[in-house]
């Protein structure tokens, strides 16, 4: 069985993100969706809203499924029995990074390949904190997410302002 790990933020989960979800979810037999729990970074949605909202946009998709995670991901991967590790990439600015993750953790647990999916033309543009920005003055990001999810984002900014964050 082919299993991967599909780590990210989500915070939150773009149409980007779902276009490499859904087309790894057709390459594997199980993706599991791990997100990041990541004290150091101050996140818009906690770990427990960014799984629910994952686990709503991915109902239809039976073989994928949603975990949160901490510490290293190759321990998380190895946890779950995954062999894969499956990352975006959208332009060239994401390359170094990546390559240099992925290096690393073929270092640190060589039975763990990186795949990687170039994103769909159509978001190669879009990022999670793009969405963000965007709806912190208000801006239209209906087309950057799935309607349930630019409706919690708007919720979200809109308790922040009155909570004077
Ligand atoms: P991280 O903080 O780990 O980069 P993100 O949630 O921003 O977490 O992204 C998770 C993964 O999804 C990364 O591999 C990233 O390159 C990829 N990704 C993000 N946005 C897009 C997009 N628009 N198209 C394709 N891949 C994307």
């Amino acid at each position: 069985m082919a299993v991967a790990v599909y780590p990210g933020s989500f915070d939150p989960v773009t149409l980007g993100h779902y276009d490499i979800i859904e087309r790894s979810a057709k390459i594997m037999d199980r993706v599991i969706i791990g997100v990041l729990n990541n004290n150091s970074k101050t996140p818009l949605f906690s770990a427990e809203e960014r799984v629910n909202m994952l686990k709503s946009v991915t109902a239809g998709l039976p073989n994928v499924e949603i975990q949160s995670f901490e510490g290293l991901l190759v321990d998380f991967v190895k946890k779950n029995h995954a062999d894969v590790i499956i990352r975006g990439l959208r332009a060239i600015t994401d390359f170094e990074y990546e390559l240099q993750m992925s290096q690393t953790n073929r270092v640190i647990a060589p039975g763990v390949d990186t795949l990687f999916l170039t994103t769909n033309l159509k978001y190669s543009y879009l990022s999670s904190s793009i969405v963000k920005e965007i709806a912190m003055y208000q801006g239209d990001i209906s087309m950057f997410l799935h309607p349930e999810i630019a409706r919690k984002v708007e919720e979200k900014m809109a308790a922040r302002k009155k909570s004077g964050e």
